[in-house]
């Protein structure tokens, strides 16, 4: 086990800076361009891809770093830059969340590298859960998978909602869908399945426009008689079976296809929050310092000094429960306290707060296009509603530091 420790090492430190430094150079450049044509950032996708920060093998080595601190430094620095487009290029670590988290060795070695493709052949990939009718209340799910003994397919039907990288088929996208086996044991009855790219009957439906985020795609995806190889159902047949047959006797089941996944990005979207909300600090002290009213800078107000002062602390606290959670993900420490939803609830309100009060350290100037912060309050408030709203979040810890199923 890795001893947690706030000291970057040497590793951490040069990604840290290399992330940086792309997310300067290349992302923030062009961010208000995205924001506004709210188009998928092409060419820097392109650009990530070609010097290997978009690639299945920085990915893998981040993934085995045992401090857990690497990925939320990768995620912090890239959404510093520009969350939309931080998400346009990382979006797909959720498709591959949903592989990991419920794949078999065999599954996770096809799937993954084919989620990020090579620098001259991209792919992306999508993690489909959300529906009309179930966003927070996964169980309600009505995505049915059918197994066809006959052919050893599995054949899905309904529409998943507000997708992100739902649909796209300008490069090959695998999207991950979370679906309905058996209805009657909501979600105990639900299984992973990978849909390989350009399999017929996965379309999309409407691409929505947003009031943030909005280099990154996000739209619906229909699935018509979509018919995918058996061997497509994440952690195969036979552990299923065992697990249905389980849920059937009332046993306990403790792999839940979404949440699993959702467990392990929590802390992580968390890390996005901070990026942005950082990036709304940084911009705001460099202003109040320069920015001159009644004859002095306006950081020699109090009432100017002190908001910042608070964002800063709010930002290290969400930042060192992002890095506690990170930090027992990678060590196989369970959240007993619900410590992963704890720093994804805390960092996204940290975000919608700091980006507020950057507004208001500007004034007219932070409500008018001309600076970046009117965009990254608007680009903050998707970290209180997806991967689990802050009321899903409280709930969730709630239950675990009581005990009871809180309703
Ligand atoms: C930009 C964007 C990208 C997304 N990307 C993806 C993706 O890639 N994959 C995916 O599967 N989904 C994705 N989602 C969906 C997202 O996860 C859901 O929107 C979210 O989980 C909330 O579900 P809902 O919108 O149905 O809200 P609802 O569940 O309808 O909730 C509405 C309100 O009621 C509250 N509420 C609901 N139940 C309770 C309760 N029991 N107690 C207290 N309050 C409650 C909620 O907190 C919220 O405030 C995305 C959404 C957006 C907007």
């Amino acid at each position: 086990m890795a001893d947690f420790s706030l000291e970057l090492n040497e590793d951490q430190l040069q990604i840290q800076k290399w992330v940086h430094d792309f997310a300067a150079d290349v992302i923030r450049p062009v961010a208000p361009e995205y924001d506004q044509r709210e188009e998928t950032p092409w060419p820097v996708i392109e650009e990530a891809a070609k010097i290997g920060l978009y690639s299945w093998e920085f990915v893998a080595n981040v993934f085995a770093d045992r401090t857990g601190l690497t990925f939320p430094l990768v995620f912090e620095e890239m959404c510093w830059g520009d969350a939309g487009i931080a998400l346009a290029i990382f979006g797909t670590t959720l498709g591959v969340s949903g592989i990991v988290g419920n794949g078999t060795p065999e599954q996770i070695a096809e799937w993954v590298p084919e989620c990020f493709g090579t620098p001259d052949d991209i792919h992306l990939a999508a993690f489909a859960v959300s529906e009309p009718d179930a966003g927070s209340d996964v169980s309600s799910l009505r995505t049915r998978a059918v197994y066809d003994e006959a052919t050893d397919e599995w054949v899905l039907n309904g529409t998943k909602t507000w997708i992100t990288n739902g649909g796209i088929t300008k490069v090959p996208t695998v999207h991950v869908v979370v679906a309905a086996v058996d209805p009657e044991l909501r979600s105990r009855g639900h299984a992973s399945f990978v849909i390989p790219p350009g399999t017929p009957g996965l379309s999309m439906g409407q691409k929505f426009s947003k009031m943030g985020i909005r280099a990154s795609h996000t739209a619906e995806v229909v699935l018509d008689d979509v018919r995918i190889p058996g061997r497509c159902l994440l952690g195969g047949k036979e552990k299923l079976d065992e697990r249905l047959a389980r849920a059937r006797e009332g046993k306990s089941t403790r792999v839940q296809a979404a949440m699993s996944t959702f467990e392990a990005s929590r802390p992580l979207v968390g890390a996005q929050a901070i990026g942005i909300a950082r990036a709304a600090y940084e911009y705001a002290l460099a202003y109040a310092k320069e920015r001159v009213a009644f004859g002095r800078p306006i950081i020699m107000n109090q009432a100017i000094a002190f908001k910042l002062a608070d964002m800063k602390m709010h930002i290290d606290a969400a930042r060192l429960l992002v890095w506690r959670a990170c930090w027992m993900a990678a060590n196989g420490k369970r959240f007993e306290a619900g410590e992963g939803s704890m720093s994804k609830l805390y960092a996204g309100e940290v975000a919608v707060r700091a980006t507020e009060e950057a507004i208001q350290i500007l004034g007219g100037a932070g409500y008018v296009k001309d600076h970046p912060v009117e965009q990254w309050h608007r680009d903050s408030k998707i970290y209180t509603i997806f991967e689990g709203t802050s009321e899903i979040q409280r709930l969730v810890v709630a239950r675990a530091i009581s005990g009871l199923h809180i309703p």
